[in-house]
């Protein structure tokens, strides 16, 4: 058996320990005699097996009481519907374009009420996050929405957007438990978990409960409502049990490591490495403004397409896998979550030098 150092921006890499901690449990889990993809999601071992989840997940990220934890399906995606149809009072949303999944769930939104782009970074390829500190907010909105992590152009938010006191919507996809984060700054944050928690299938929202409503917009389905999903703590229908049950063990794992401190620490010292190969390189570039980078998602480039397909595929070759760029931005980009080890990036940066050695 040979692992890879897997850069993939999504589904990604896991905790090894995880992997084999859940092999061991596939047949028979602590004496239960099946795996958990076979037991009811009404049975006092699955019961144990979210509630330690839910847990785990407010401890990590010292979520106050008067927040919600859902553990929905659907994907980040379905979110881009059901946020406008549930925090949708006066029908007024502003949303802050950083890249194509915040311009996605812009546009999903306008399906439902009168939403506006208060802010963009689409003219320079969305290689930086712009000034969002006296923003032209809507006295009505009910709600501005930030994409925090960009995991197709490598930007984050390193300060949270001036919202003039309307409520905080967050996609934390890409960067969810990367670092601390003050749950009350935001009144929903939300990720799917494919990118640094757990399987696809999985999306977890966090939702201050004033926000969740018995009256979301007319012809809201009832999976989508909040309130079904909160009311019947994420068991209204059968949930992606087995997803929960490894984003639990991911929990686990992260508080071991030292919780969402050093899962900073841990995240800062690998970037790092790259960052800094990639500031004195001759052949390799970075394509992110300095002071938005990310500490997951690094894109960079030869500014050759041709050299840049070489790399991909001597990188694979070499056991360094999923390096190529998104389809729309093209070049390359290593996604290097809580998961991915420091040798995997230092190993990567070896592999760069000797490459750039030999194409210069
Ligand atoms: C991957 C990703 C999505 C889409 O997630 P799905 O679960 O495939 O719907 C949305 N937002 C961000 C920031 C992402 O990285």
């Amino acid at each position: 058996m040979a692992r890879v150092y897997n850069f993939s921006a999504g589904p990604a890499v896991l905790p090894e320990e995880v992997l084999k901690e859940a092999a061991d449990e596939m047949l028979d889990y602590r004496g239960t005699g099946m795996s958990v993809m076979e037991m009811s999601h009404r049975s006092k071992a699955f019961d144990t097996i979210i509630k330690e989840a839910e847990q785990d997940l407010r401890e990590l990220m010292n979520i106050p009481d008067n927040y919600k934890v859902l553990f929905l399906q659907g994907g980040a995606s379905q979110q881009f519907a059901a946020i406008p149809m549930n925090l949708m009072k006066n029908k007024v949303a502003d949303y802050i374009i950083t890249g194509q999944w915040s311009k996605k769930a812009f546009q999903e939104a306008k399906k439902y009420g009168n939403v506006k782009a208060v802010a963009s970074s689409e003219d320079k390829t969305y290689s930086y996050i712009p000034d969002c500190s006296d923003l032209d907010i809507d006295d009505d909105a009910d709600y501005v929405y930030i994409c925090e992590n960009n995991t197709i152009y490598g930007t984050k938010f390193k300060e949270l957007p001036n919202t003039k006191g309307k409520t905080l919507v967050a996609d934390v996809s890409s960067c969810f438990l990367s670092e601390p984060v003050d749950v009350t700054k935001y009144g929903v944050i939300y990720g799917g978990v494919q990118k640094n928690i757990g399987p696809a299938g999985v999306v977890i929202v966090i939702i201050r409960e004033d926000l969740i409503t018995d009256t979301p917009l007319e012809g809201t389905p009832t999976m989508l409502t909040y309130k079904t999903q909160a009311d019947a703590d994420s068991l209204y229908n059968t949930p992606p049990c087995y997803g929960i049950y490894i984003c639990g063990k991911v929990f686990k794992w992260i508080k071991k490591m030292g919780g969402l401190e050093a899962m900073k620490a841990h995240n800062e010292k690998k970037a790092k490495i790259l960052y800094d190969f990639l500031d004195q390189s001759e052949l390799f570039k970075g394509t992110v403004v300095e002071k938005d980078r990310s500490l997951m998602n690094v894109p960079f480039v030869t500014g050759d397409a041709d050299l840049d397909a070489k790399f991909v595929a001597e990188a694979k070759a070499a056991g360094f896998e999923n390096l190529k760029g998104h389809r729309t931005v093209g070049g390359m980009r290593a996604s290097i979550y809580n998961a991915m080890p420091i040798e995997g990036v230092e190993k990567l940066v070896e592999f760069m030098k000797d490459f750039e050695a030999k194409n210069k």
